[in-house]
């Protein structure tokens, strides 16, 4: 599996989407022409392999954001409530305090950039597919 850096893509995009040239998406992105150079050799290198020998592509280490809430319901009382990720998981319920909560949403593994997932159709996790999360 080949694991493609938000900054490869990023200069990807920039340099070889919107064609700017290597001086003005070293600017854009913030790092010298010679950096620039190394993220686009690596990401065309990945790039090419994905295409030629039918890789999986993750796209990693970037600033995903996690903006889904994650649903509680206490077993005591009743009350539902949401909390966002990262915040962890609650201890005890905001209305009566009791400590019986479960997640009231289906677990779902197939999160933003998990990948893997979706199998519903049966189909191999597309090979050759990158998906981005706009931010
Ligand atoms: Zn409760």
């Amino acid at each position: 599996m080949l694991s493609l850096g938000l900054d490869e893509l990023e200069a990807l995009r920039l340099a070889d989407l919107e064609g700017l040239y290597q001086e003005q998406v070293a600017e854009a992105m913030d790092v010298s022409r010679q950096t620039l150079g190394r993220i686009l050799e690596s990401a065309h290198r990945k790039v090419a392999q994905l295409l030629v020998e039918g890789k999986t592509l993750r796209i990693e280490g970037g600033k995903v954001e996690m903006s889904e809430m994650r649903e509680f319901k206490c077993m005591g009382c009743g009350h539902t409530w949401e909390v966002p990720y990262g915040t962890g998981r609650p201890g005890e319920c905001p209305s009566c305090k009791g400590e019986n909560i479960h997640r009231a949403d289906a677990p779902r593994g197939c999160g933003a950039g998990k990948g893997r997932c979706g199998r519903a159709g049966g189909g191999r996790a597309g090979a050759g597919r990158a998906v981005r999360t706009e931010g």
